[in-house]
Formats: structure tokens, C-alpha cells, sequence
């Protein structure tokens, strides 16, 4: 008999992470079987700990070395190993395991993320700020490695399922729901609050993704994800808004022919299609997709006035070297501050637009070179929005 597959997975404790852990409990019900090597969390004990536990994991990190103690007590007797901080994460991610599933949210998965790379392991990748901010450099570690990337986010998981001729490809089409905003107006948007925000009318996912969707910052990301993934210009891509998230994405052939992925909106269909890669694996328990009971299938093209984060994307992608590192960090920083409740929506994508002109204003045009400096131009940015969000407020 086949052994298990061993897998790690950073962020356990977010959406992706308890979606991740659902398919592996399913996996070991009906095939195919897998061993849980690490699992990381940011704060939550209780929560890292006992999905520890209910998986047999080898070993539970938590980002904040402060809770090490708290962390050790609730593994005390089970077995699974306790380690903290941020380079525990990193030597987690460094574990013998063939999967690891990247679901960190942010820039801050990327040293765990490339750690994974680095080792050659099959990457699950739904930490899409990782690629935003360094796809160029993660792509060649991996050519170097040997490492696979395979795509969690739904849209990319889906031409990644349809790609089968990627040499006859005109044009990427990546479908957005439109996010809780699709058919506000602007006065709505600029007193809306954090809970309408992240009401998400399709998906149930973690805070800081939601307020993307809401900006259509989300979207944007996933712009240059796909450039990335799929080695495609930006402007094969399109972007089509979809309210129903049935279809995940499209790929056009230059013969005419249009493939598309179809299913109901649940992140367990692409994380067992990336799990189980090149095979799949069953999931009894999943509603399935009755498209007579759903009736119709909408679609339009995107409002660049009242989501100008997508335009934002375009000019990074474009623009090359730190500009997508610098449109990223501003935003991160941004939905934190409205998560805080400290601005309103409508900032985020200001905030967003005057930092990247501000980059772009500035004497650089070469791409980041190493990772220590995508860092540097991550925490540059950090600085500098912060400082921006002072004057606003
Ligand atoms: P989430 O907020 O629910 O979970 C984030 C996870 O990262 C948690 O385990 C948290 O503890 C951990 N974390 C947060 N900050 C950390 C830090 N500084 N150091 C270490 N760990 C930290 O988010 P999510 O919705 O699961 O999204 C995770 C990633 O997957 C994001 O990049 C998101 O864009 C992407 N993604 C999510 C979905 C979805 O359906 N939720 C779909 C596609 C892509
Ligand atoms: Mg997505």
C-alpha cells in the first residue's frame, strides 16, 4: 500500500487552513491518506492546539513567542511537539513533508513559504501576497528546486485544472463575484463598515481577503498572481465580474475553443485538486453544482471607477520590479487600519494609489534582486503608508 502523504500547513488556523484540514480528514476516510507534519497559527492556542491534536501533527507553532508556554500546556501529553516565533515557522516549514500548504495570510508567509520552495517540496499555494510580492524570484528558487507551485485560489486553481496547451493561450479570463459592494454607489462605499465589508455574499473567508473582495483589491492581487503562475502578460488577462461564482476562471485557446472550471463556491474543491495533484480525490460530502436549481449565469465587465484598486494592479504589474511590493503593502496596512475601524473604505485604495505613485515618482526601476529586498521595499512602504494614514487622520 501506498504510504500517506505528509503535509505541513501554515495558517491552520484561518479559513484556508480548517478548509485544508477538512480534506485531509476526508483523505484519510476514503483515500488518498495523509500525515500532518506541522501546523502553524499566528495567536489562536486554542485553536492551533487542538487541531494539532485531532490531526496528530508532529509539531504545533504559533507566530507569537510570548504564547510558547500557553502553547506547551495545551499540547502538554499529546504527543505533538510546541515551538514558537517566527523562525520556528520557518524551521517548521522546513520539515520532511512531500505538500506544504501555504495558507498565511500577507507578506508574512513568505519566508515560510520560499523555505518550502527552497527545499523543492509541492507548494499549495494560497498566500497570494507571496507571489505579488516576489513572484520572480520565488518562480526561479523553484526552477532551481525542483519545487511545484500549485494554486489554492479558486480562480487560478481552475485555469490551472483547464490548462492543458498553455503554448495555445490568447487570453486568461479570471472571474470576480463583484464582493459585497458590486452594485453599491460611492456614498454607501465611503461610510460602509467593516461588517458589511466582509459580508462576502459567496464565500466565508478570513478578514483581511474580504475587505479585498470588497475593494476589488482581491481581484487585483490575483492579476498578478496569474501573471506569475502562468507566465502570461497582463494584458492577456481579463477580468470578467460573475455574481454567482459558479465558473472560477477561463482559458481561451487561439482556436476559438473557451474553457472554464465550474463548481459551487467552496475552497475544499481546489485544495484537494492541488492535495492530490495529478490525481484527484473524491469528497462525498460537498453539495454538488445543480445547474438547473441555479437558473441563470451573469456576467459584466468590472466599474474601474468605483474599484479603481484594479487599475492600481495593472500599473504595478506593469511597471515591474518593487511596484506590486509597494501597491501590497500599502493595502495591508490599509484594511488593517479599516479593520480598526481608524479609516474609511474608500482609503484603503487612496492610500493605495498614493504610495505606488509615490514608488513609481522615485528613482528605481530595478527589480528587487534578492528577497532581504523585498523586504526592505515591504517595510519602506509599511512606513510611508503609515505615515500617510497619520496626515489623514
Ligand atoms: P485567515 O485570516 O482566515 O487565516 C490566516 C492564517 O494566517 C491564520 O492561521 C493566522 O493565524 C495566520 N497568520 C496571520 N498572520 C500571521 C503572521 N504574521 N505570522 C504567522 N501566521 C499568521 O485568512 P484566509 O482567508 O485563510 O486566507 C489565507 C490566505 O489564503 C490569504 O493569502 C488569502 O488571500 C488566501 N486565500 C483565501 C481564500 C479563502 O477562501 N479564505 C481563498 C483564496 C485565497
Ligand atoms: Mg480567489
Amino acid at each position: 500500500m501506498k504510504r500517506p502523504a505528509r503535509v505541513s500547513i501554515l495558517g491552520a488556523t484561518g479559513s484556508v487552513g480548517a478548509s485544508t484540514l477538512d480534506v485531509i480528514r476526508q483523505g484519510n476516510l476514503n483515500g488518498p491518506a495523509f500525515e500532518v507534519v506541522a501546523l502553524t497559527g499566528n495567536t489562536n492556542v486554542k485553536a492551533l492546539a487542538s487541531a494539532a491534536i485531532a490531526a496528530k501533527a508532529e509539531v504545533a507553532v504559533i507566530a507569537d513567542p510570548d504564547l510558547y508556554g500557553d502553547l506547551k500546556a495545551a499540547l502538554a501529553g499529546s504527543g505533538v511537539e510546541a515551538a514558537a516565533g517566527p523562525a520556528a515557522i520557518v524551521e517548521a516549514a522546513e520539515r520532511p513533508a512531500e505538500t506544504l500548504v501555504a495558507a498565511i495570510v500577507g507578506i508574512a508567509g513568505l519566508p515560510a513559504t520560499l523555505a518550502a520552495v527552497r527545499r523543492g517540496a509541492s507548494v499549495a499555494l494560497a498566500n497570494k501576497e507571496s507571489l505579488v510580492c516576489a513572484g520572480t524570484l520565488l518562480s526561479s528558487e523553484a526552477r532551481k528546486s525542483g519545487a511545484r507551485l500549485l494554486p489554492i485560489d479558486s480562480e487560478h486553481n481552475a485555469i490551472f485544472q483547464v490548462l492543458d496547451r498553455p503554448e495555445r493561450v490568447e487570453k486568461l479570463i479570471l472571474t470576480a463575484s463583484g464582493g459585497p459592494f458590486r452594485t453599491a454607489s460611492v456614498q454607501e462605499m465611503t461610510s460602509a463598515t467593516p461588517e458589511q465589508a466582509c459580508n462576502h455574499p459567496n464565500w466565508m473567508m478570513g478578514a483581511k481577503i474580504s475587505v479585498d473582495c470588497a475593494t476589488m483589491m482581491n481581484k487585483g492581487l490575483e492579476l498578478i498572481e496569474a501573471a506569475y503562475l502562468f507566465d502570461v502578460r497582463p494584458d492577456q488577462i481579463e477580468i470578467l465580474v460573475h455574481p454567482q461564482s459558479i465558473i472560477h476562471s477561463l482559458v481561451a485557446y487561439d482556436d476559438g475553443s473557451v474553457l472554464a472550471q465550474l463548481g459551487l463556491p467552496d475552497m475544499r474543491t481546489p485544495i484537494s485538486y492541488a492535495l492530490a495533484h495529478p490525481h484527484r480525490m473524491a469528497l462525498p460530502g460537498l453539495e454538488r453544482l445543480d445547474l438547473a436549481k441555479i437558473g441563470r449565469l451573469d456576467f459584466h465587465p468590472p466599474d474601474m471607477q468605483r474599484f479603481p484598486a484594479l487599475q492600481l494592479a495593472r500599473t504595478a504589474v506593469s511597471a515591474g520590479g518593487g511596484a506590486s511590493i509597494a501597491l501590497n503593502g500599502a493595502n495591508e496596512v490599509a484594511v488593517a487600519a479599516f479593520l480598526q475601524r481608524r479609516i474609511g473604505f474608500l482609503t484603503i485604495s487612496q492610500v493605495a494609489r498614493e504610495v505606488l505613485d509615490d514608488f513609481l515618482d522615485e528613482p528605481q526601476d530595478v527589480a528587487p534582486e534578492s528577497f532581504e529586498a523585498v523586504y526592505e521595499i515591504d517595510r519602506r512602504t509599511r512606513e510611508r503608508t503609515i505615515n500617510k494614514l497619520r496626515l489623514a487622520a
